[in-house]
């Protein structure tokens, strides 16, 4: 028939270096309940690959959280317990040629870059085809153009925006294995959402340009392609991202000062955002 019976699998998949505000109970949210009307599966997967800046009572934190709000899950494994498959995948990217040793500084980066992507400076590319000693500390980045001429020309489906192409080239040649930690964002996503078994991936919006890099991966890895959700963000007064940094109460202090979080839930479910907030793109 050509419709694919799979059941519906969405996550959550907070990092456990700061605690988790309205932004995330939204996030959580609406992974939850289209995984519900869909008679499927809601995931919590801790997203702890930085060990350094990973803080682990907030974990407890989280599921703490997520009950309070009402929301059933299934834990699945951390990625600090995965760091071997992420390690892995990037040897076979290696293999193939489509890595390279970086050991560029951030401030380096900053200054040498001449276009500014979706997700900040584009790599202008300052290590590639030089010879690099990678016995030191080195980053791995992902060589876009060979990648892109290996997986040839890539689509993928926002179930809100519709159909993409992807546009990889947009962040220019990514880390995929960082220098301070086993791997970057990107790779283990990725990986984590087809070991999961994840098909629907729902995130905010500020993380739909990291779709593209995403997709690529797939397509090098060979792994199974979800479909995206990418929701609109809870704004601030000012129009910015809620953020702990900017003073967003924490859902933890709500809940420790006797909110009822399921009353909390509907009303961000009904749109009743509290006085200041607004849904939107940052
Ligand atoms: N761990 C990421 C974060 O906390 C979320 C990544 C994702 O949903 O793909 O922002």
């Amino acid at each position: 028939m050509g419709f694919s019976n799979a059941m519906t699998v969405t996550r959550f998949a907070p990092s456990p270096n700061g605690p988790l505000h309205l932004g995330h109970a939204y996030s959580a949210i609406v992974a939850h309940d289209i995984a519900r009307e869909a008679g499927g599966k809601f995931l919590l997967r801790v997203e702890d690959i930085d060990g350094a800046r990973s803080r682990t009572e907030l974990v407890e934190e989280f599921r703490a959280d997520l009950a309070w709000l009402g929301l059933e899950c299934e834990e699945v494994s951390a990625q600090s317990t995965r760091i071997v498959t992420y390690l892995d995948a990037a040897e076979t990217l290696r293999r193939d040629g489509l890595l390279y040793p970086c050991e560029c500084t951030r401030a380096q980066i900053a200054e040498a870059a001449r276009q500014t992507g979706p997700a900040g400076p584009v790599y202008p590319g300052t290590c590639k085809g030089r010879s690099v000693n990678s016995d030191g500390p080195v980053a791995w980045r992902l060589d876009i153009e060979k990648a892109l001429s290996k997986a040839g020309s890539l689509e993928w489906i926002d179930e809100l925006a519709g159909a993409q192409r992807a546009e990889p080239e947009l962040l220019g040649d990514v880390v995929l294995l960082r220098k301070e930690a086993p791997a970057s964002y990107h790779l283990a996503a990725t990986i984590d959402d087809a070991a999961d078994g994840v098909t629907l991936v729902t995130r905010g919006q500020d993380l739909f340009a990291a779709t593209h890099i995403h997709r690529l991966l797939q397509e090098l890895l060979g792994l199974p392609i979800p479909r995206w959700h990418h929701h609109g963000l809870l704004l601030d007064g000012n129009g910015k991202k809620l953020a702990k940094r900017r003073g967003s109460p924490s859902l933890a202090d709500r809940r420790r000062a006797g909110e009822d979080g399921l009353i909390l839930a509907d009303r961000l479910r009904r749109g009743d955002f509290p006085t200041g907030i607004s849904l939107g793109n940052d």
